[in-house]
């Protein structure tokens, strides 16, 4: 069963690329509990390198250049007319590159078609080809020319597992549980049962590495999937609660968003409400929808991969001993990605309008907007 409209795409230069085959990197987001901080910026003070991913196909040792994608121009001009000279100095980003930049020096989401999985195994979104390969969008936001890689066109979902990287650990267990590593366990478990299903499938990472979460939504735009599904779990409350307190976010201006994570919402709820634990919550839990102050959406992950249909999901709270313990064994863990599969089914196959909506949200604050953390970001090598 294929859902993408793309499906043909695999096909490309004589080459047929098993669908499914290529599960690689992504974006996230992480918005953890109650942090007024963007999702996008919760890291932005931290000095990282984007580690090196595995190497899924090694080839070629030649190392990558990649030039720095931001070029600041500034122009001064003088005008003059008969009455009056006046002089008028403006500050334009430009990107030499030919990557278009926003005026904080971030790349502009939107601007790639496909992906190509290099050989060093990262996942880079295409801006265009070459005489000899092609020009992507680099882990942290540049511009590289790659000369090897396999060319994904389109996905049927995009998985973003949170976090990731030893500078982004996402929230910690009392126990010691990273959310990144149990994001991306729980990931490439829905990823198996996803493509078990037919359903052709790239993640943003597949191993423990940092990225950018502008490069996460560039991705999910690059692939055009039926949605992007960005994989959290939760940190900061310690209210009891009788019930899982698992939040399903949406994007603000789609139904499409909305209806899948009401799927979520129940599927989840329901996979992780036949565990005992000791449940936390925040009252409002369930799935709902979170503004910035330009009444956009609040988070990276779901503003920043667009017009793609995508959700936030935070399971259940690994900030809780009682939830930690719980999550960190895999028959849960494979609860959850059988409940995810449940609802991207019935998101494509029903009209089932999900349920859980929270119609009067806490007000979380609005924190600061825009920056997709591609400061003190080191691209990897990426051939
Ligand atoms: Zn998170």
């Amino acid at each position: 069963m294929c859902h993408h409209s793309g499906a043909d795409s695999w096909q490309r230069g004589g080459m047929r690329i098993p669908r499914g085959a290529w599960m690689a990197a992504s974006i996230v987001l992480a918005s953890c509990g109650t942090s007024s901080v963007e999702l996008g910026q919760a890291d932005a003070d931290s000095a990282t390198t984007v580690a090196p991913a595995p190497t899924a196909s090694p080839t070629t040792s030649t190392t990558s250049t990649t030039e720095p994608a931001s070029s600041t121009t500034s122009t001064s001009t003088t005008s003059s007319t008969t009455s009056s000279t006046t002089s008028t100095s403006s500050t334009t980003t430009v990107a030499v590159s030919g990557l278009v930049l926003d005026d904080e020096g971030v790349p502009v989401n939107g601007q790639t078609d496909g992906v190509l999985i290099t050989p060093t195994g990262w996942i880079t979104p295409v801006l265009g080809t070459t005489s000899t390969g092609w020009r992507v969008w680099t882990p942290c936001g540049n511009e590289a020319e790659l000369q090897d890689g396999r060319l994904i066109e389109g996905a049927d979902i995009v998985l973003d597992p949170g976090h990731g990287g030893s500078a982004e650990p996402g929230a910690v267990g009392p126990g010691g549980l990273r959310e990144a590593d149990l994001n991306l366990e729980v990931a490439l478990r829905v990823r198996d049962r996803l493509v078990g299903a037919g359903y052709s499938v790239i993640m943003t990472r597949q191993t423990d590495v940092r990225l950018p979460i502008v490069t996460r939504g560039e991705i999910g735009q690059a692939l055009d999937p039926i949605a992007f599904i960005s994989i959290h779990h939760n940190a900061g409350t310690d209210s009891p609660s009788t019930e899982p307190g698992t939040e399903m976010w949406h994007q603000i201006e789609s139904s499409d968003s909305k209806r899948l994570a009401g799927l979520l919402y129940e599927e989840a709820l329901s996979a992780l409400s036949g565990y005992d634990a000791s449940w936390v919550s925040l009252e409002d839990a369930g799935a709902m929808s979170r503004p910035n102050r330009e009444g956009t959406d609040y988070y990276g992950v779901l503003r920043r991969p667009g017009p793609v249909t995508s959700v936030l999901a935070e399971f259940a709270y690994v900030s809780n001993a009682s939830e930690e313990q719980l999550l960190g064994q895999t028959e849960v863990q494979d609860a959850l990605a059988d409940a995810v599969l449940r609802a991207v089914d019935r998101f494509v196959e029903t009209d089932d309008p999900g349920s859980g909506f929270t119609l009067d949200p806490i007000f979380r604050g609005y924190g600061p907007s825009g920056a997709g953390r591609t400061d003190d970001c080191t691209d990897p090598r990426l051939q």
